[in-house]
């Protein structure tokens, strides 16, 4: 997603484009999502204003906002203003969505308080009504087709081993979490984390109208248009194994995921696909987009802590912004060269 929408932004702008993907569009983790298309950071509100300032957080969440938009008029049936909820699973985090409540509407921010949702189920919930339900590989489809229409040659299965064989001006290296051994120091400090999910037989009834994630964003199921109940997460129960590269499943996890929705839905479900992905998990949960140091013509754009489906339409548009020379004062947030520290 971030590499087409860069694309995209530069040749609109009238540059010659070449994208090279090791595997094909939307192979990535930009094909193998939740589908939660969410405004803000990959932490919370008040956690972030308190990390980089209450001005610097507004207009992070603002900018996310104006992004789900534009998603909205690119993604056209890939996307469904549906908004998300997010839930306390106990007291501890009902407390922590109480104040992040309260920041989020101290900022004009729209959220609403829900008490015991699900049937009591859950503590509370934060309905975020900005966001919304994607259909992640069709979108990103979707958004390689405008590229290839603005004039974007689209090269898959096209692995850039060196970045002296890329005969080019400029390059932005965009992989996320899957390392692509042209960062150098940089390499690693995007950390590559594995993701799990699952998605079971179409369920009739409709039991959840818009995506559901909690215990901090560890578990999240959302139910497709066709019934199928997409889940992910449980990343908390063997967190060490899931720093890798090994995009495999694993039957800890996934029994975990089964169980978590035959609990869910009340009943067990059969189980239709399964997959892994990975996201790039930067530890202070912002996103790293920028020139890499040391390095004149090459640029980053990645780790967003598997909150990427928003920040990578964004970040895609700001650094292809910044490659053009324009003045992207959003980016000073995201220096690659503060990883380095
Ligand atoms: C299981 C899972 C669930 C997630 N759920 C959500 C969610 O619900 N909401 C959300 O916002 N985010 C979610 N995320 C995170 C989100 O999917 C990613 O942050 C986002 O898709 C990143 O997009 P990208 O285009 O930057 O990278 P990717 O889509 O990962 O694409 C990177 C591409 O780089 C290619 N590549 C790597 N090295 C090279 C090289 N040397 N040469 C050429 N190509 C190379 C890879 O083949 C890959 O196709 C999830 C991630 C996972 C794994």
């Amino acid at each position: 997603m971030t590499g087409c929408a860069a694309a995209l932004r530069l040749a609109e702008a009238g540059q010659k484009v070449r994208l090279h993907d090791a595997r094909e569009i939307a192979g990535g983790a930009s094909g193998r999502n939740g589908g939660f298309a969410l405004r803000g950071g990959a932490a919370p509100f008040d956690v972030t204003a308190e990390a980089i300032g209450l001005e610097n957080a507004v207009s992070l969440w603002r900018r996310t906002e104006q992004t789900l938009d534009r998603l909205e008029e690119l993604a056209g049936d890939a996307f469904a203003r549906t908004g998300s909820l997010r839930l306390a699973a106990d007291e501890e985090e009902r407390d922590e969505l109480a104040v992040e409540l309260d920041a989020l509407r101290a900022s004009g921010f729209a959220a609403e308080w829900i008490d015991e949702p699900l049937g009591g189920r859950f503590r509370a919930a934060i309905l975020h009504p900005p966001d919304a339900a994607l259909q992640p590989a069709r979108w990103v489809r979707r958004l390689a087709v405008c590229a290839a229409e603005a004039g974007v040659e689209i090269r898959e299965h096209s692995r850039v081993d060196s970045l002296a064989d890329v005969d080019a001006g400029q390059v932005v290296v965009a992989t996320d979490g899957y390392p692509s051994g042209l960062l150098g120091e940089l390499e690693g400090l995007i950390v590559p984390t594995r993701g799990q999910m699952l998605a079971t037989e179409p369920v009739a009834e409709r039991l959840f109208d818009l995506p559901h994630y909690g215990r901090h964003g560890f578990d999240y199921w959302q139910q497709r248009p066709d019934g199928r109940i997409l889940a992910g997460g449980f990343r908390d129960s063997a967190l060490h194994e899931e720093f890798t590269t090994e995009e495999t499943i694993t039957a800890a996890i996934q029994g975990a995921l089964e169980s978590f929705v035959a609990d869910l839905v009340g009943r067990s479900l059969r189980v239709d696909y399964r997959w892994a992905g990975l996201f790039g998990l930067v530890m202070d949960f912002l996103p790293v987009v920028g020139r890499v140091p040391d390095e004149e013509d090459v640029w980053v754009a990645g780790g967003y802590s598997g909150h990427g489906n928003v920040l990578g339409l964004l970040c895609g548009e700001l650094v292809a912004d910044a490659m053009l020379g324009h003045e992207v004062p959003e980016l000073a947030l995201f220096a690659p060269a503060r990883l380095l520290g």
